[in-house]
């Protein structure tokens, strides 16, 4: 597992928060831990990470409040709900508060770290279909791609190594789930057809341009980061 993936746990209960962590760190996550919602949304703003699980009772902030003030900072990585409440009503409300999905107490382990698994593979809210990076933009629903205010053509497969490196801006992404993405069959892992995506990529993205935006992370993958 990616050892890079920074989960940011919210959550005033140690004997929980303790729980969640041994989990997560078992899975090969690394897991910040906030006690309230003020310094939760704190360590937001100072560090990049992959997830947040919210616990929506909180000593200072409701969660609720500390989940739309994380979209009001344009943060876009899923945002897990953790409750005693199981009511329909709070389920709604925390996702029409920006949460991505809803975990009820008790819960069991495998479950949570199976929800946060596939909140990573769906990747960030995507907002207005437009993602950013520096000055590279990409529109998820035309397709278009523009560096600089400069049209970029790509191949298909160019455009979904790229979305996806965007959908995970800041993120290392191995050659293994870069081909799993891209490719719906599994390959033989000595295949070098991500590297070679990855170097037309450049070639018409990065080339022209001081700030290379594509980097590789020796020994681990990519990741686009402006
Ligand atoms: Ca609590």
């Amino acid at each position: 597992m990616n050892k890079t993936i920074k989960v940011l746990l919210i959550e005033d209960e140690r004997k929980i928060a303790n729980f969640i962590k041994r989990g997560l760190n078992e899975t090969g996550f690394i897991v910040d831990e906030s006690l309230t919602g003020m310094e939760g949304l704190e360590k937001i703003q100072n560090k990049e990470y992959s997830l947040i699980i919210l616990d929506l009772m909180l000593p200072d902030l409701d969660g609720f409040d500390v989940c739309s003030k994380i979209r009001e900072l344009d943060i876009r990585y899923p945002v897990l709900i953790l409750t005693a409440r199981n009511s329909t009503e709070d389920k709604v409300k925390g996702l029409d508060m920006g949460a991505d999905d809803y975990l009820t107490k008790p819960f069991a382990i495998n479950e949570l770290v199976a929800r946060v698994k596939a909140l990573l593979r769906r990747g960030p809210s995507v907002i207005d279909n437009v993602l950013k990076v520096g000055d590279l933009v990409l529109n998820i629903k035309t397709h278009e791609v523009y560096r600089n205010g400069k049209y970029i053509e790509l191949s298909q497969k160019e455009f979904v190594i790229l979305e996806y490196l965007m959908l995970n801006t800041g993120v290392v992404l191995t050659r293994s789930m870069i081909e799993e993405h891209a490719w719906d069959y599994e390959f033989d892992g000595f295949s070098n057809v991500v590297d070679v995506y990855i170097r037309l990529l450049r070639k018409k993205i990065d080339d022209e341009y001081k700030n290379k935006i594509i980097k590789t992370v020796r020994g681990f993958g990519y990741k686009i980061q402006a």
